[in-house]
């Protein structure tokens, strides 16, 4: 029987020569395992009080959109370039391999006040801490942030000032 740990593979210099690349999306080829992700990701305090969640561009979508349907909450999202129409809210960001941005649909942000962001793995926190300044610049509270995977050596956490669940520490 395998586990939520044996699932999460390392590809060595991927997509950069010194990264160790976590894929997560094996995950979802063991649909017990991926429905036990979800439950528990679904039943943390800080989601249970949040108005709705942000998910973030690619792999955040796959476990924010289960989690949204699991637990009754909205759902809206925060994408890389030319992904988004309308009126949009857009920061740049550092990654662990390389430099991106985000941005957020306005009118989306408008109906909600508090968040709880998901994402798939938090390694710098670069990303994360992105999508809370764009939140934090409207005036909206962040109640925490679930990610599947936290690489612990990189210390992302102590970049956020909300607290973070994750559900393995490599
Ligand atoms: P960071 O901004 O450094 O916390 O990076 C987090 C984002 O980049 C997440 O959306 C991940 O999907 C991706 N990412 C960064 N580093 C890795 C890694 N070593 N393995 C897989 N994904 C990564």
């Amino acid at each position: 029987m395998k586990k939520l740990e044996d699932l999460i593979r390392t590809y060595k210099d991927f997509p950069k020569k010194g990264i160790d690349f976590k894929d997560v999306l094996e995950i979802l080829q063991y649909p017990d395992i991926f429905q036990d992700l979800i439950l528990k990701m679904s039943s943390n305090q800080f989601l249970k009080n949040a108005e709705a969640i942000i998910s973030i561009d690619a792999r955040g979508f796959i476990f924010g959109s289960a989690v949204a349907l699991k637990s009754s909450k909205p759902m809206i999202f925060a994408r890389k370039p030319g992904k988004l129409p309308g009126q949009l809210l857009k920061r740049d960001y550092d990654l662990e391999y390389g430099k991106n941005s985000l941005s957020i649909q306005s009118d989306a942000l408008k109906k909600f006040n508090s968040f709880v962001i998901i994402d798939d793995l938090l390694a710098t926190g670069g990303t994360v801490n992105c999508v809370s300044r764009l939140l934090q610049d409207q005036r909206k509270e962040i109640l925490g942030l679930i990610t599947v995977v936290e690489l612990k050596k990189m210390e992302g956490r102590l970049k956020l000032n909300f607290p973070v669940q994750s559900m393995i520490t490599l």
